[in-house]
This record gives structure tokens, C-alpha cells and sequence, in this order.
């Protein structure tokens, strides 16, 4: 589903934040990136959704050569990637329901649907009964799962979390672990930037390390491999 060769990302400041990554990944994977603050793991992410462009190098996404991707062609991309962030970046006036209909409502569902769709989603992540809630009327744990519902709203084959237990204390990161597990399990990939060592060691995935711009490590069922 993701295939990256010699993938080099470098910043207009000259940091080079990629280095020659190579990588497969293939639909229905769990993968987590770890590696130091400034390693490259942001860089990684962003470029799979084209939130950053490679400079050189190829990145294929569920068969589409980004390279080639016209930025017009952007949005038929982001369909199929649902993206969930460590500070949420929900849209502070929009409900709940709102929030996670939003994404429905650019491709003009019919109105219906988007209500069926986003009651589902919500009843998944245990939240029914706050739709007409506003995000700050929601725990950092509550809110997370409103972004997590927007995430998969539209069925992506993709989940892309970047650090998404960062600002969460450790019971509702456990909580938030099971709902990115259970996603998983319906054939969805994911990918997930942490550094939560508990998570990783825990429970267990493919493991990518990278370290300067460069994949150092890259094991199955692997270990977080740093100390904190
Ligand atoms: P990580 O997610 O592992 O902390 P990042 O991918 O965010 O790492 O950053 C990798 C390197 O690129 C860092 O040195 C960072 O300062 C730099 N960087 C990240 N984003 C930008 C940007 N938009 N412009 C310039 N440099 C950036
Ligand atoms: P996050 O770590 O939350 O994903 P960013 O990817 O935006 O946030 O930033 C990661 C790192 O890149 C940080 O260390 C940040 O200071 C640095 N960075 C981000 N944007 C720039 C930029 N325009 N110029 C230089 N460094 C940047």
C-alpha cells in the first residue's frame, strides 16, 4: 500500500529531514515510527499524505506516484488516508457530530447517510451520547476520540497518527490503543509516530526506528529501543 525508494526531503533551511528511505508497507500493517525528537518521523508521515513533497526519490501511496500527483489531485488522496494528530485539531466551534461529518460533507453525501455514517463512527468510539457537545466541553481523552471517528468517517484504508497518546495520561492512552487495535483489526493500515515506550513494548507491531533522515531499524513484533 505505501512504497518509498530512495526518498530525500530536504527543508529550504537545508536540514535534510529524509535521507534515502526505503520502504514497504503493505495494506493492514500496524506500524509505529519511533526515534528521537528531530529524527525525521513528522517529516516520514507528512510525506505519505503530501503534507510535504520529496524532494527526489519515489513514494507510491495506495498506487498513486506522488511525485507525479498533481496538487489539485491532493484531495483523491486524502480520501483514503484518515489522519489523527497529538493536539487534535478539531475545529473548536463545530460539535461533535459536526467535526466528524465534516469530511463527509465535501464530497456531498446525501444527508442522510452523513447522520447514519456518523452516529456509527461516534457509537464506535463510545461517544454517542455527546454529539452535540463542543470539543472543549470534552476530556483531552474524549476529544481524541472525536478526532479518531473523524479520522475513519469516510472507511480509509489508512490511518496515520502522529504521536496521538502524546498529550493523554497513561489510562486514556491504553483506551485510545484499543479503538487504533480495533481499526486495525477491520483491514485498515496503520501507521503511528510515538514515543510511548509502555505502548510499543506492549503491544506488539512492526516497528520502524529512524535516526538523522535514515531507517536504522525496521523489525517485526519489534522493541521501542530507547530508554525513555
Ligand atoms: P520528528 O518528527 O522526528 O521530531 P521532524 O520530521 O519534525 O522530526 O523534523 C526533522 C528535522 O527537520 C528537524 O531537524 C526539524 O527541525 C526539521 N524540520 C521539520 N519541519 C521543518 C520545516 N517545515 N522547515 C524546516 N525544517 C523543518
Ligand atoms: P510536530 O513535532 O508536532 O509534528 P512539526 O513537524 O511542525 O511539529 O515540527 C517538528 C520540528 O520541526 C520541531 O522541532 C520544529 O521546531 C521544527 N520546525 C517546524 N517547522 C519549522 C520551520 N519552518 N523551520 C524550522 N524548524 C521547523
Amino acid at each position: 500500500m505505501i512504497e518509498m525508494q530512495d526518498v530525500i526531503k530536504k527543508y529550504p533551511n537545508g536540514i535534510t529531514a529524509a535521507n534515502g528511505l526505503n520502504i514497504h508497507i503493505k495494506q493492514g500493517e500496524f506500524l509505529y515510527v519511533v526515534g528521537p525528537s528531530g529524527a525525521g518521523k513528522s517529516t516520514f508521515i507528512k510525506m505519505i499524505y503530501r503534507e510535504e513533497k520529496a524532494n527526489s526519490g519515489k513514494i507510491i501511496v495506495d498506487g498513486l506516484d506522488l511525485a507525479k500527483l498533481k496538487n489539485k489531485k491532493v484531495p483523491y488522496l486524502r480520501r483514503n488516508i484518515g489522519v489523527v494528530f497529538q493536539d487534535f485539531k478539531l475545529l473548536p466551534t463545530l460539535t461533535v457530530f459536526e467535526n466528524v461529518a465534516f469530511a463527509l460533507e465535501v464530497i456531498e453525501e446525501r444527508p442522510k447517510e452523513i447522520k447514519k455514517r456518523v452516529m456509527e463512527v461516534l457509537a464506535l468510539v463510545g461517544l454517542k451520547h455527546k454529539v452535540r457537545m463542543l470539543p472543549t466541553e470534552l476530556s483531552g481523552g474524549e476529544q481524541q476520540r472525536v478526532s479518531i471517528a473523524r479520522s475513519i468517517v469516510n472507511n480509509p484504508k489508512l490511518v496515520i497518527a502522529d504521536e496521538p497518546t502524546g498529550n493523554l495520561d497513561p489510562d486514556t492512552s491504553w483506551e485510545i490503543m484499543s479503538l487504533l487495535e480495533e481499526i486495525n483489526l477491520q483491514g485498515t493500515t496503520i501507521i503511528m509516530a510515538t514515543h510511548n515506550k509502555e505502548i510499543v513494548n506492549t503491544i506488539k507491531h512492526r516497528v520502524v526506528a529512524i535516526e538523522n533522515g535514515r531507517i536504522i531499524r525496521d523489525e517485526l513484533r519489534g522493541e521501542y529501543g530507547y530508554e525513555s
